[in-house]
């Protein structure tokens, strides 16, 4: 059984609400007393926050974005002075001064649940060895994890993220149950073993956990081949906690993620107007965080673009969540139709001749923009085909799968993209943490 918490896991649905409502009910009295911005933003608005008596009331107040977290750098929008805190952590932000988040020791205590919830869901169990390979520091992967693991009863390995040759060698030295790392750090380690000829069973690792970055089918088909593992998602984000906000259960892989509701109420609204949208309905996630001390946000809106949904025959009663498309600032819209690169990468699946390392180029020759997807040749067709030819980028098999990818394309995005066939190894893999697919070389 993969349930860390099994009262809380199964709740049923109506004793969900309740608790989350409670939970709400206290969070936005204390935001008011306490946190200016959110005294504000209700007084501006006109919102009672006795008004607020249940989750079902959530839509009256507006979101919190990203700004108020900059507007209010470093410590404003904590409910507690700082020397009453136990930790903090950034997350990078794209410019200027990072995104600040805090926690009490009980939300670390918060934290380890989830994280501890969700490597169960994963397949961990009590006594295997994680090796960690999300990176230590500011950055909540690294810590969250491990911290998660020893409350499972995990042992940690905090290797961190990088140092591809010392990872493969304790690996096998220490013969570790468990990886945790970026989905294309996960690639490139399968690829260094590919590589290095290592023989799987020389390894013992039997799950992956990856996430921090879109990943699909196309790169767990190769991860779980390359590592002999079954791998699954986490997600998260520091702003709400950092990992383990959802994840998705080994024996139910594919089928979304369970969102840990008792802590963290979603909903899905739509990118433009703001409304929230019905389950099933792909928008953005926007959550609520209904424990949390130090720092709890009402409807954060995470600008990661999913869909939510229950998902009646399985082992929890909380709501699951597709796996993230892309950040809704991440979208390219290219000739007027929106494109995430993980599209790209589902179009990827099952055309064995190309790995899934690729990278999207995007130019603007001054009248319209143009994507070209680089894709580097499988490793070992390429080895197989170097025999036979020089030419293997033009040999019949490339032409086959550069016509098959062009097509997928075309039919499943709607757009024409120019294909360019690689050598194994021309393009920029994960040296350890997250890796960009795009390259935008439009002015
Ligand atoms: P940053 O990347 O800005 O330093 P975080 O480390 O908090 O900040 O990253 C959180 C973001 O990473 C999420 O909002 C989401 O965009 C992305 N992310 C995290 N986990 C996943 C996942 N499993 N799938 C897709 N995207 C993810």
């Amino acid at each position: 059984m993969s349930l860390f918490n099994k009262e809380l896991e199964t709740l049923s649905v109506e004793k969900l609400r309740q608790l989350q409502s409670e939970r709400l009910r206290e969070k936005v009295n204390i935001l008011y007393h306490k946190v200016p911005f959110y005294k504000k933003l209700f007084d501006i608005h006109n919102i009672e926050p006795g008004s607020i008596k249940s989750v079902r009331d959530l839509y009256k107040i507006p979101f919190t974005k990203k700004d108020a977290l900059r507007d209010n750098y470093p410590f404003d929008l904590f409910t507690l002075p700082r020397n009453q805190l136990a930790r903090l952590h950034c997350s990078s932000g794209t410019t200027g001064k990072p995104i600040v988040v805090g926690y009490t020791k009980n939300d670390i205590e918060i934290f380890s649940e989830v994280v501890a919830r969700s490597l169960a869901a994963a397949g961990c169990k009590p006594g295997m060895l994680l090796q960690n390979a999300y990176g230590y520091g500011l950055f909540t992967g690294g810590i969250g994890l491990h911290y998660g693991a020893e409350k499972l009863g995990m042992t940690v390995l905090p290797i961190s993220g990088g140092g591809t040759e010392k990872q493969l060698m304790l690996m096998q030295d220490f013969q570790s149950d468990v990886i945790c790392c970026t989905p294309s750090y996960a690639l490139t380690l399968a690829e260094e073993i590919k590589k290095k000829k290592i023989d799987l069973s020389k390894l013992n690792l039997k799950y992956a956990v990856l996430g921090a970055e879109p990943w699909t089918e196309s790169i767990r088909a190769q991860v779980e081949a390359g590592l002999g593992v079954i791998a699954t998602n986490i997600y998260g984000l520091s702003e709400i906690i950092g990992p383990g906000v959802s994840q998705e259960d080994f024996e139910e892989k594919g089928s979304g993620s369970y969102i840990w509701e008792d802590h963290f109420y979603p909903e899905i609204v739509d990118k433009n107007t703001g409304e929230p949208l019905p389950y099933g309905e792909q928008g953005v996630l926007v959550f609520t965080t209904l424990t949390k001390e130090a720092m709890p946000l009402l409807r954060y809106w995470t600008n990661d673009i999913a869909s939510i949904y229950y998902d009646k025959s399985v082992k929890r009663t909380h709501i699951k969540m597709s796996p993230i498309a892309g950040r809704a600032d991440d979208m390219l819209i290219i000739r007027g139709v929106n494109l995430f690169h993980t599209q790209v990468e589902a179009a990827l699946e099952h055309i064995t001749e190309l790995s899934a390392n690729y990278q999207l180029v995007v130019t603007n020759d001054g009248t319209m923009d143009e994507v070209e997807v680089r894709v580097e040749v499988e490793a070992s067709l390429y080895e197989q085909l170097s025999k036979e030819s020089n030419e293997v980028l033009s040999h019949d098999k490339m032409v086959f799968a550069l016509n098959h990818l062009k097509k997928k394309i075309k039919d499943d995005i709607g757009l024409s993209m120019k294909i360019v066939i690689t050598i194994p190894g021309a393009i920029p893999r994960s040296e350890g943490g997250k890796l960009n697919r795009i390259s935008d070389l439009r002015k």
